[in-house]
């Protein structure tokens, strides 16, 4: 029998601790749970993240990175629901200029709207002159990734913000720190984790999502009927990241917990990895926003005018 029918064949016959029909097994620990538990178990890990790492203090501002997609809707929604009143939370997303992601920001403004919470939207065509379709080079993702990190924490910082969440699962900081450890890149490979960079200028990020798997996520947004989408972006099938992605799935499959034991050592490893080489952000001489002399974003739109 195929190792997927077996799987749903397995939790459909399995029960929940409380006795509900099982929706999920979470193998690592070799248990079943039903919708409510599930969601519960979701909601408290993402607490458990919060408190551990001090991410969330009361008098926070905090702008959520919003993309339509599960991830960081299901973020704007639990910290929306456990947000202490002197909490500020508002959402900006990205118009990248792709074909088909405006059902994305539909989604987001649904669900900004559903939750009373500030949206604000800003496009690459109007505050960078270029659209992400418009690009003649295969490093897509590389320009779009450079240029919505800067220009989320430009505009966050702008709006008041002090803190930036961002949607980053389990799987995705795995993939993350694969990608970085495979890059040799050391600068970036020290500022992952759930509280990463502070810098005056660098709107401090927070990732509560990181320690919950994303097929959790998937089944918690479903569960809770948050307003999302799932689409993969037309870009997101040739890159390294998404190889790296593949290869985790199966290791996961063959291998149950492969991808939480990744993050893990990545913690225990952070301590020894950041005394070793200091990071320096720096500002850039051109735009003035960190990122070093002359900052990435700068750098690729610059090489952008020379390829049109
Ligand atoms: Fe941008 Fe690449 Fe993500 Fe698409 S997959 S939104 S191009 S970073
Ligand atoms: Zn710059």
């Amino acid at each position: 029998m195929p190792f997927g029918i077996h799987q749903a064949l397995k939790v459909i016959v399995m029960k929940c601790r409380c006795g509900s029909k099982a929706v999920y097994e979470r193998k690592t620990e070799g248990s079943f749970y039903c919708d409510d538990c599930l969601a519960r178990q979701v909601e408290k890990r993402f607490q458990k993240t919060i408190s551990e790492n001090k991410l969330v203090k009361a008098g926070d501002t905090i702008a959520v990175a919003l993309s339509g997609g599960k991830d960081s809707s299901a973020l704007l929604y639990m910290l929306n629901n456990s947000k202490n009143p002197k909490t500020e939370i508002f959402a900006i997303s990205i118009d990248e200029g792709i074909r088909g992601r405006g059902i994305c920001l539909e989604k987001a403004s649904c669900l900004t709207k559903k939750l009373g919470i500030r949206h604000f939207i800003f496009s690459f065509e109007e505050e960078l002159g270029i659209t992400i379709d418009s690009i003649k080079d295969r490093k897509t993702c590389t320009y779009c990734g450079v240029f919505k990190r800067n220009l989320i924490n430009k505009k966050a910082r702008e709006l008041g913000a002090n803190k930036i969440a961002v949607g980053h699962n389990l799987n995705d900081e795995a993939q993350s720190i694969l990608l970085n450890f495979l890059r040799g890149d050391c600068n970036h490979f020290q500022r992952l984790g759930a509280d990463p960079v502070k810098d005056k200028k660098f709107v401090h990020r927070i990732k509560p999502l990181r320690d919950i798997p994303e097929a959790e996520i998937v089944l918690y947004a479903r569960i809770k009927k948050i307003p999302h989408i799932n689409r993969r972006c037309i870009y997101s099938y040739d890159n390294q990241r998404r190889d790296i992605l593949n290869m985790l799935d199966s290791l996961e499959k063959k291998y149950p917990g492969t991808i939480f034991q990744i993050v893990k050592f990545y913690d225990r490893i952070k301590p020894l990895v950041s005394k070793s080489d200091k990071v320096s952000i720096g500002y850039c001489d051109r735009c003035g926003e960190p990122g070093g002399k002359l900052c990435k974003s700068c750098q690729l739109l610059t090489e952008l005018k020379k390829l049109s």
